[in-house]
């Protein structure tokens, strides 16, 4: 989680580590801190528990120096506070990291480094894992080898997914990075005598769009005009840098009033973009062109395991369902983290779908790395960042193009990713044999609707906010779903967990009856997702269950719904879509509806509480 940036080059680092920061605060903001080296190698370090905000308010003089890395943390270990805020110093001083990640064998560490800050009456100045590396890094340094060395040294040591930054007061000039068990990204950044570093595109863009992303087991040097790469396996070497396609405009908030609603709005084009090129009707074809799996693979598939985490997982049990009505064959999904430590049974011919937006979701990348190691199953990847590590692991990627995601709470990429779902389940279909090329037509056509089903979603704004007012100060909601439909009501409580602080329970309606059904009165309003479809009336037999028991319903279903609108007490019409494809009309009002909520109660709806995006610690 956590985002890290680095500088180094003429200008003064100071500034530039915090607008770095300010751009990846979706990343954590437990607490925050910069460490700059002037050209005499004076180091100073500044941290702040809380928001970024509140260390730029204690910033009174910027320190000088054009050499800095920068941190904003989601806390693992240690709680939030000034003094376990990173960067993080070693106990001589010398040594300055920064790290995203958990040192697994931590204690094990601290244990054995212990002795010898006894024996120099010294202690531990924070209780997290970090602290551990740069005592590490300092020990080997007293002992006499090169930081590289040093830093090669400490990083083998560590147990666990990391990727850091380090800056050395003998080194004024120079940053070092590393990057180990698929922690989350570190991109350098290529400028103009200047280079930066940063967990994350939208660190870098306003600077440069030339950028190489650090692979596991990669030990950078940075310095004001290169980037050199150590590696156990090969000889120093300068990577070629890559050009992104990224526009800067892309990460500003624009007119709107936080990133989430921004990105709501966001995804007819992302929709549009995702599909544009991967559907075509004249022949008809999926994914003709970017998408890497040899037709061979795709025929041979018997199974299909769909993965994800949170909004992914949700995508996954939507994957599923297009996968066996629209491929035709057995498809299941799975929460990526239990799927690591069950003993599933796969074979070669199960084909296995990982869903992760930043591709470097840890738990997917494991479950992913499982896969490969024990059964060698081909594998996809639906993901919005081409080049994380979910690309490199995967066989064929489709890559989503909603551009960058920075509301922590996932909108246009659940629907980019339903989109490369359905794409897939069409591919498959086709190269089995199974939807005929009329078939196939049919099922392109309903897709290219998906854009517009969104655009008039979102313009249910209005009556969203109108229902969200009326019940903003409930505490509790149910949300019911059938079918397909079920993943939505999953999603809508996810969506009021995260940004509206409300406990929600998404729960497939026939299983109401089971248990929930008896926390249900006057007080406990249920959401109803109730298209018209297949299961229409049994749907409308839930509403009635529920409102028997007294408990208010709103129901979402077709414009013009009268019969379902005057069975319960608020009623929000979307656009009527296909079966398979009302996903795609609902999922606008479920966001929007959680997101009004939270504006209501006055939540910070773009950080909220204890989150992070980018989940890259276990
Ligand atoms: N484990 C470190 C800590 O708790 C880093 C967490 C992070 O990735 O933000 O400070």
């Amino acid at each position: 989680m956590c985002g890290i940036v680095g500088y180094v080059g003429l200008q003064s680092a100071g500034p530039i580590l915090l607008e770095g920061l300010q751009r990846l605060e979706y990343r954590g903001y437990d607490s925050s801190g910069i460490a700059v080296v002037d050209r005499d190698g004076a180091i100073a370090v500044m941290k702040r528990e809380g928001k970024l905000r509140t260390l730029q308010a204690a910033i009174s003089e910027m320190p000088s120096g054009g050499t800095g890395i920068g941190h904003t943390r989601w806390a693992t270990h240690g709680q939030p506070s000034d003094r376990n805020a990173h960067p993080h110093a070693s106990s001589s001083g010398d040594v300055i990291v920064v790290q995203n990640g958990i040192v697994e064998n931590y204690r094990e560490l601290r244990a054995e480094l212990q002795q010898q800050l006894d024996a120099e009456g010294r202690s531990w100045q924070s209780e997290t894992d970090t602290e551990v590396i740069p005592e590490l890094i300092s020990r080997e340094l007293a002992a006499g080898r090169s930081i590289e060395s040093a830093l090669g040294y400490a990083i083998g040591r560590l147990r666990g997914a990391n990727a850091i930054a380090v800056v050395h007061r003998s080194q004024p000039d120079r940053i070092y990075a590393a990057r180990t068990g698929s922690a989350g990204g570190i991109v350098i950044g290529y400028g103009d005598g200047e280079m930066f570093l940063a967990s994350d595109l939208p660190a870098l863009l306003p600077h440069t769009t030339t950028v190489y992303h650090l692979e596991d087991g990669d030990l950078a040097v940075v310095d004001s005009e290169s980037l050199t790469i150590r590696r156990a396996d090969r000889e120093p070497y300068e990577p070629t840098p890559v050009q992104i396609d990224l526009d800067p405009v892309a990460i500003a908030r624009g007119p709107y009033r936080h990133f989430m609603l921004k990105e709501i709005h966001e995804q007819p084009r992302a929709l549009s973009d995702t599909i544009r090129g991967r559907a075509r009707l004249d022949p008809p074809s999926a994914l003709a062109d970017d998408f890497d799996l040899p037709e061979s693979t795709l025929r041979g598939i018997e199974r299909v395991l769909v993965i994800g985490m949170g909004t992914s997982l949700h995508a996954a049990m939507i994957g599923r369902w297009w996968i066996e009505q629209i491929a035709g064959i057995p498809a299941d999904f799975d929460n990526a983290s239990e799927f690591r430590f069950r003993a599933p049974l796969l074979g070669p011919s199960t084909l296995v779908v990982a869903v992760t937006q930043s591709g470097e979701t840890i738990d997917t990348l494991g479950a992913m790395n499982q896969v490969r190691e024990r059964w060698g199953a081909p594998q996809v990847v639906i993901t919005n960042v081409d080049g994380s590590e979910a690309t490199r692991q995967a066989d064929a990627a489709i890559i989503m193009r909603c551009g960058p995601e920075v509301g922590v709470a996932s909108t246009k990429t659940f629907v980019a990713s339903l989109a490369s779902l359905y794409l897939l389940a069409c591919r498959i279909g086709h190269a089995q044999g199974r939807l005929t090329d009329d078939d196939l037509t049919v099922q392109l056509e309903q897709l290219l609707t998906a854009p517009s089903l969104v655009e008039r979603g979102i313009a249910r704004a209005e009556r969203c906010s109108e229902v969200a007012q009326r019940f903003s100060e409930s505490s509790n909601f149910l949300v019911l779903g059938r079918g397909i439909e079920y993943a939505l009501a999953m999603e809508a409580a996810l969506k009021c967990k995260e940004i509206s602080y409300v406990h929600a329970e998404g729960y497939a309606a026939g299983e109401m009856k089971h248990g929930p059904i008896a926390l249900l009165d006057q007080g406990f309003p249920v959401i109803a997702l109730a298209p018209r479809g297949p299961l229409f009336d049994k749907m409308t037999s839930a509403i009635q269950q529920v409102s028997a028991r007294r408990a208010p319903v709103i129901a979402i279903g077709d414009e013009g719904d009268e019969e379902l609108s005057d069975l319960v007490d608020h009623f929000i019409g979307v656009p009527p879509a296909p079966a398979p494809l009302t996903p795609f009309s609902l999922t606008p009002v479920i966001q929007l509806l959680a997101y009004q909520i939270a504006l209501t109660r006055g939540l910070d709806i773009d950080q909220p509480r204890n989150l992070a995006k980018t989940v890259t610690v276990e």
